[in-house]
């Protein structure tokens, strides 16, 4: 069972690596990036498999009684210094931090823990309580942020064609989505379940987005990893990871398919993941207002209300979302007409 979550793809990193307009330097943190990245795996894979055999017991686990009113999860904040040790050293009143990455990281992951209890009345990524944890400045100059199974940790950038990837509230979102995914569905990270397991992290992760800044879904740009774009990928004309609108836009610096095919899950899941991204975007551009309002809250009860399907298939997903569009909302069939035709027009 497999939870691989770096917000940028492996296979971007080694484009980057071997870029000649690139300094040497700028060129080996690239590589460094790409190591860590592999050597994190084997510790990712651990932490999935043991939640999978523990959410899969044939019991359920009993609710943690939270006094009312509701307290969010506790957030903790650890700073790396920039090496590589996990989680680093605590920081105390990580919320008046002079340290701006510090402050961000907490003060977005206590954002994401509101997102997800005032919108679904989730408490915590894991349905339970779960204290959230994000360690930053991690590694030197480290171009990626991931969810180990436990924990968030976030790189600095290089300053170049990345910045601090704190500043994504959609990366922080998207990573911490990762370990919602692993408490409910439990995706894998291949085939077509892991580009449903990304696209997962950038639906909820674009609607926290939407959530933070009220946005409705004309007003959304539907980007994802719009604000880590360092200025010399902006000069070479990108302005984002991933365009869930148009999930081919050569402006993105991973574009993706936009129609499924029998044998897309053989894609590295950030590039499949495009498929269910575009269905979500146009339920929710076709419902209209807020896409957590609706859109979201027929995509959550499918991530969340059926327990473990680690082999899922889209097809699989799409009929599940279009059953719900038609229980949740049974005085208002445009919801249905609307996820129905999304996931038609993706070929789904
Ligand atoms: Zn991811």
């Amino acid at each position: 069972m497999t939870c691989t979550c770096f917000i940028i793809p492996d296979d971007v990193l080694k484009r980057f690596a071997a870029d000649p307009d690139l300094s040497a330097e700028l060129r080996q943190s690239f590589h460094h990036s790409v190591e860590i990245s592999q050597k994190t795996r084997a510790v990712r894979d651990q932490n999935a498999a043991l939640t999978l055999s523990t959410i899969s017991l044939p019991f359920p686990i009993p609710p943690i009684p939270i006094p009312r009113p509701h307290r969010l999860p506790a957030g903790q904040v650890f700073d790396c210094h920039t090496g590589t040790t996990l989680p680093g050293t605590p920081v105390a009143n990580p919320g008046t931090s002079a340290d701006a990455t510090i402050k961000r990281a907490y003060v977005e992951e206590e954002s994401v823990a509101k997102f997800y209890w005032n919108v679904f009345k989730r408490d915590s990524i894991d349905g339970h309580h779960m204290t959230l944890i994000s360690s930053v400045h991690y590694g030197v100059k480290y171009n990626n942020a991931f969810w180990n199974g436990t924990q968030m940790t976030y790189g600095d950038g290089d300053g170049q064609v990345f910045v601090d990837f704190t500043l994504g509230d959609d990366v922080i979102g998207h990573e911490l989505t990762h370990g919602v995914t692993q408490h409910s569905l439990a995706l894998n990270y291949s085939g077509e379940a892991g580009g449903l397991n990304e696209s997962m992290s950038d639906v909820f992760g674009s609607m926290f987005r939407q959530w933070e800044k009220s946005q409705t879904v004309l007003t959304a740009d539907w980007l994802i990893g719009a604000d880590i774009m360092g200025p010399m990928s902006k000069q070479k004309g990108y302005t984002c990871l991933r365009n869930m609108a148009n999930p081919k836009d050569t402006h993105a610096l991973a574009p993706q398919p936009d129609h499924y095919y029998p044998g897309i899950g053989n894609l590295d899941p950030h590039y499949s993941s495009g498929v269910p991204n575009l269905a979500f975007t146009r339920a929710a551009k076709k419902i209209g207002g807020h896409s957590w309002e609706k859109a979201g809250h027929v995509w959550y009860k499918a991530l969340t209300g059926f327990g473990p399907s680690p082999n899922m298939t889209m097809s699989q997903f799409a009929a599940r979302t279009r059953s719900l569009a038609t229980s949740m909302y049974p005085n208002d069939a445009s919801i249905h007409t609307a996820v129905d035709s999304a996931w038609t027009s993706v070929g789904l």
